[in-house]
Order: structure tokens, then sequence, then C-alpha cells
């Protein structure tokens, strides 16, 4: 028998648009997981907004001021990874289980910080890549394929036909 196929879209950066893409989705019956920042370069919802969204989709976090991970101190990053989690748990009043990196940028010791705030999973991009899937220390990819990432990219990097890949990745021990 054929395995079952899904088909799930992520959404970054909790732009107040997520709502107007919130109702297209169920619109088509779709499913999606916004990660969603407390702020970031771009506004972001309010926390009323951000519950609107948790009552009919999966929130995961997004650090909580959209920082570059492996820019930060480390007690810095690990504020930012359980941090992110807890406040959206107290505003959406559901658990938070799935943590996306800014910029897909991370290094093993926040991979520990990420497991250690207790989020089961990891999504990320990773820019420019055109290898293969591959397994790496602490994560399992999930049986998903690979998938394309639809950015508003500039101008500049769309005409380098820079590819991107978002992956869905268990955190393992
Ligand atoms: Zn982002």
């Amino acid at each position: 028998m054929k395995p079952a196929t899904y088909i799930t879209t992520s959404w970054d950066d909790g732009h107040s648009s997520d709502l107007r893409v919130a109702a297209l989705l169920t619109k088509r019956t779709s499913r999606g997981t916004f990660y969603v920042p407390m702020s970031a370069e771009t506004s972001t919802m309010t926390t009323a907004q951000i519950r609107e969204l948790g009552s009919g989709f999966e929130i995961g976090a997004h650090t909580i001021h959209h920082d570059v991970l492996t820019k930060l101190a480390n007690e810095t990053a690990w504020r930012e990874v359980a941090g992110s989690k807890s406040r959206l748990e107290d505003t959406t009043g559901q658990p938070c289980r799935m943590f996306c990196p800014p910029k897909g940028r991370y290094s093993r010791p926040h991979l520990a910080m990420i497991r250690r705030a207790g989020f089961v999973g990891l999504r990320t991009v990773e820019l420019g890549s055109l290898d293969f899937p591959r397994r790496r220390a602490g994560l399992a990819r999930q049986r998903f394929k690979r998938t394309p990432m639809a950015s508003l990219h500039s101008p500049e990097t769309q005409s380098r036909g820079s590819p991107c890949d978002a992956q869905t990745w268990t955190l393992t021990e």
C-alpha cells in the first residue's frame, strides 16, 4: 500500500497577515504551522491575534525577538528559546511543541537548549542547499520529502535563483 501523503505549510515571523493566510488555508481545508516571535523587524501580531490564530492552527516558537541564535551569548540564546515557548503557551493556552530558529541558523548547543526547553521538533531552512537529505547529530528527519520554500526574497536573491529547502526534524537524544 502506498504510504499516505501529507502536505503541510509553515509560515514564519508572525506578521498580522498570518490571519489572512489562516483564513485562506481554512477555506481550502489545509493545515499550517505558524512560527511566531513576539517582536521582529517587521510588525508582529498582537497577543489577541496570536490567541485567535492559535485557536485553529499550530503555533511554533521562533524566539522572542526574532534573534539569530548563533549571534547570541548562550545565556541570551537560552532565554530566547525557552522564553518563546513559555510566552506562546501563556498566550494561546496550548502546548508549543515546535521551534524554528530564525534564518535557519543554529549550532549544537542550541539543539540542546531547544530539547531542554521541551520542544519535540525543529523546523528550519537551508539556504542555498542542493544537497540530498541527510541525518544530523541530534536530529532525525521526519518522513517528509524535501519541501520547497516560498518567500519574499530580495530581487537580488531571486535573480540568483537561490534554492532554499524547508525541513522538519524530530529532536533525538
Ligand atoms: Zn523568521
